[in-house]
């Protein structure tokens, strides 16, 4: 077609630095969308092409792999938009709008110089001594697309990069800007630097930018340390993202890792200090717990059952550590299993990722407290097996026994018999909680069939 094309950005930066992707976005010098038709003729018309007309883009599913095509393009902006008004333009234009120098690379795809590397920005140099770096005058980068600060710090802390001063003073100076940014896309990028390896990096940077402020101002809260009679308590805001990084090493779950972040959220709300005592945070839990909707909400989280399972582990984070106490009951455990339910592995990572000590020796206390509540779970678990437990009598049950409707009296005797089986008072089985729902009935005045 005498088109020149190139593949183009993300692909080739991750080719170089070996990690695999599927994403493949091809620029041509002309139309993207002819060019795709083209391809997919040649691939036997076996694949679909799905046409962006109002993008100018195509785009074919090729396998599991995604190809982008795009003609290249000139990028212009106005102050209140991040749309940009576009143009067509030459590769390099097409370079030149892009956000970092290790995102600007360019492959050539056309016969006469198949494989040639374009690097107008010293992009592999960067790569080399890891520096995220605009190709063009930070400023500017990133005051026309202020999504690209949360991208600098996302990178920065996927790859273990550094910004580079400029680009960095730059990301405090726009930090207002972000303003014009959606919510979902916002989060969208903290929940990459969430996944990363070690995510303590992103937020350290968009603390120290000012970008964390305007993002997320509840865990800005958690930063800083108040002193009373020499007494001080630690840096939450520290301490949180030790516990983030910690999680991190034992799980990929993203939710996992929000509950790791918001374990403490509500410490600042609850903080007093008791003389004679110290610093206390009491009810933080319960608060945090009540903190997660209006956040989730806040940030375009799902409002769903991750939401929820993000609530209940910051509810439970500290029971786990009474029950390392030899006096514990074997009720209390019960109902620590019966209110985790399957998430209690979850919880248990939680706490231990919790344990922030720079003594080793309580560092090691702790664990072992914990291997304890461990072995009580499991003890309990294959004696009582009540996670995922449901009570031996149902509402229908007591219904049909005292032959009465849905109502108050139901919900009573329910809860009276879960409460007895947690307890201990009665066994976990349906004789012992038929003559106890019986006995309880009674009390309210019901006559049995
Ligand atoms: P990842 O695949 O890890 O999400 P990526 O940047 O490679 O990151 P895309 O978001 O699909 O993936 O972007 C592909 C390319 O498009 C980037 O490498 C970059 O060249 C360019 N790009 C994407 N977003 C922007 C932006 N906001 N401003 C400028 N260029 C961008």
């Amino acid at each position: 077609m005498n088109i020149p094309a190139y593949v183009i950005g993300g692909w080739v930066r991750d080719l170089l630095l070996n990690r695999p992707s599927k994403d493949i976005d091809i620029v041509a010098i002309g139309s993207g969308i002819d060019l795709a038709q083209r391809v997919a003729k040649k691939l036997g018309n076996k694949y679909h092409v799905n046409v962006y007309k109002n993008f100018g883009t195509a785009q074919i599913v090729y396998e599991d792999y995604d190809i982008e095509f795009v003609g290249a393009r000139k990028e212009s902006y106005r102050s209140e938009s991040r749309k940009p008004i576009v143009e067509n333009g030459t590769l390099e234009d097409d370079q030149n709008r892009r956000d970092f120098t290790i995102n600007a690379l360019a492959i050539s795809l056309s016969e006469s110089s198949y494989g040639e590397l374009l690097d107008p920005f010293k992009g592999i140099d960067d790569m080399k001594t890891g520096i995220i770096r605009t190709p063009l005058d930070p400023d500017i980068t990133f005051s026309d697309d202020p999504l690209r600060m949360m991208r600098a710090i996302r990178f920065a802390t996927q790859l273990n990069y550094t910004i580079e001063p400029k680009s960095l003073e730059s990301i405090a100076k726009n930090k207002d800007r972000i303003k014009i940014i959606s919510k979902e896309r916002i989060t969208d990028e903290l929940n990459k630097i969430i996944l990363a390896p070690v995510p303590s990096i992103g937020f350290k940077i968009l603390f120290d930018t000012g970008l964390l402020h305007h993002i997320f101002p509840q865990m800005v809260l958690l930063y800083g340390v108040d002193n009373r009679n020499g007494q001080s308590h630690k840096d939450n805001f520290y301490h949180t993202l030790e516990v983030l990084d910690n999680i991190c090493k034992t799980t990929d779950d993203l939710w996992l890792r929000w509950a790791a972040i918001l374990h403490d959220i509500a410490k600042p709300q609850t903080k007093r200090f008791e003389p004679g005592h110290g610093w206390t945070f009491h009810g933080h839990e319960d608060k945090g717990s009540r903190m997660v909707p209006i956040i989730f909400a806040e940030l375009k989280l799902p409002l769903n059952e991750k939401m929820k399972y993000v609530q209940k582990l910051v509810l439970l984070h500290l029971r786990p550590i009474v029950l390392a106490k030899t006096e514990v009951t074997d009720s209390a455990v019960r109902r620590l299993l019966f209110e985790a339910g399957d998430d209690i592995d979850d919880l248990m990572k939680l706490c231990e990722a919790d344990i922030t000590s720079k003594n080793a020796y309580k560092v090691q206390k702790y664990l072992k407290n914990f291997e304890v509540v461990r072995h009580k779970l499991k003890e309990i678990e294959e004696k009582d097996n009540v996670r995922n437990w449901q009570p031996p009598v149902s509402g229908e049950d007591i219904m049909k026994a005292f032959n009465i409707r849905a109502g108050r009296e139901v919900g009573i005797i329910k809860n009276a018999i879960r409460e007895a089986i947690l307890d201990g008072i009665i066994q976990n089985n349906p004789t012992e909680a038929l003559q106890f729902m019986i006995q309880e009935g009674e009390k309210l005045g019901l006559k049995s069939n």
